[in-house]
């Protein structure tokens, strides 16, 4: 990560700050420009094209994502941190024959909580390194903030033609927070795109999400059509969602940055990465388990993860489309009760299924 030349004051901060994340247990620390720009811009034309579907939130407080001097205005900074979060194993990956169903980083404790409180350390930390008074704001994914625009901005990687903010390193499987500040900080050079020639994201992509490099269609992303969606799973979507019931790995799972030494390798002194580690359960995720649950059981066994997003019936609406792909239809029986049930939209769904599986007609 190289320095941009030409800015004097508080280099020495600087380096401070960032040995201070990294004392706090964060992989990656950089500062950037708080200037709007390009990459700011180019949301508005993304909400235009109606690309975040039903995430009103993007778009009400699009003012304040495009200039985060509409949050902070006096804003001189934005240090931008990273943690890698466990990568599956090469046993997660396929589980009794069939693919993961539940992305990688939902099953441990919810990253927002481990990450933020990491974040807001090292925002009180800023204030003392400083030895005067500063303003600061830590955000996870909890404010209206382009976390992955200023990390690339700061150089702890690029965003490639998957979306995701890629280190050299440590690959994409990265969580993703900022600072913002009033403290004038040195800026880190952006590093350069290495994504080449490659696309084998947008050429594994089951849903064409990815429209074009770099371009992310989020209606037709099974991440937020099992997760963020409170719709049902559009029709001609459900076979390609194969089996995930929440989120989706695959432009990440192809990456060939991705393809790195297991980071479980690396030390985590802090057991940050100890409690992203998934539950076994969500390891396994098994069909028979997940339509078997209860809201109560269901309470319980996603207590702490992000797992919680998506609510009860998103769970259910998913693995009923991911029973309708199963070709089991010993799973039929435990599809009745949502057949039958009150919820309109679980019982189309579990209809759907039904006939794909038992396709002579139903029980
Ligand atoms: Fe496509 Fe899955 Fe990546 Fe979404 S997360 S763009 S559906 S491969
Ligand atoms: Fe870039 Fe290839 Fe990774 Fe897609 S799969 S993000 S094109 S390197």
């Amino acid at each position: 990560m190289k320095v941009e030349a030409g800015r004097q004051r508080g280099p020495s901060l600087s380096l401070r700050v960032k040995a201070l994340g990294q004392a706090l247990g964060l992989d990656r620390v950089g500062i950037a420009s708080p200037e709007e720009s390009v990459e700011t811009r180019f949301l508005s034309e993304w909400l235009d094209r109606g690309y975040a579907g039903e995430m009103a939130y993007m778009a009400a407080r699009r003012e304040e994502r495009s200039s985060p001097r509409k949050l902070m205005p006096g804003i001189r900074s934005v240090i931008a941190v990273a943690l890698a979060h466990p990568a599956p194993t090469p046993v997660e990956t396929r589980v009794g024959g069939a693919r993961r169903a539940v992305a990688a980083y939902a099953g441990g404790e919810d990253y927002h909580d481990v990450l933020l409180d990491r974040v807001r350390a090292l925002a009180e930390g800023v204030k003392v390194l400083a030895e005067k008074k500063v303003e600061t704001r830590a955000y996870v994914d909890t404010g209206p903030v382009l976390e992955r625009v200023f990390a690339a901005r700061s150089g702890l990687g690029w965003q490639g033609k998957n979306t995701c903010l890629i280190d050299s390193e440590l690959g994409s499987r990265l969580l993703l927070g900022v600072v913002l500040t009033d403290l004038e900080l040195d800026f880190d050079a952006p590093e350069p795109d290495h994504c080449g020639t490659c696309r084998a994201c947008l050429d594994a992509c089951p849903t064409e999400a990815l429209r074009s490099p770099y371009v992310l269609d989020a209606r037709r992303c099974i991440s937020y059509t099992t997760i963020e969606s409170k719709e049902g799973i559009p029709l001609e979507l459900r076979e390609a969602h194969g089996d995930w019931m929440f989120g989706c790995d695959i432009c990440q799972d192809v990456c060939p940055w991705n393809r790195k030494p297991d980071e479980r390798e690396r030390p985590d002194p802090l057991a940050l990465r100890e409690r992203l580690q998934p539950d076994p359960r969500w390891v396994r995720a098994e069909l028979r388990w997940v339509l078997s649950l209860t809201e109560d059981d269901w309470r319980e066994a996603t207590r702490g993860t992000a797992l919680r997003r998506s609510r009860y019936r998103g769970l259910m609406r998913n693995a009923l489309v991911a029973a309708g792909n199963s070709q089991d239809p010993g799973l039929a029986p435990l599809l009745q009760r949502f057949l039958e049930g009150e919820d309109p939209l679980l019982s189309e769904h579990a209809g759907w299924a039904l006939d794909r599986l038992t396709p002579e007609g139903r029980s």
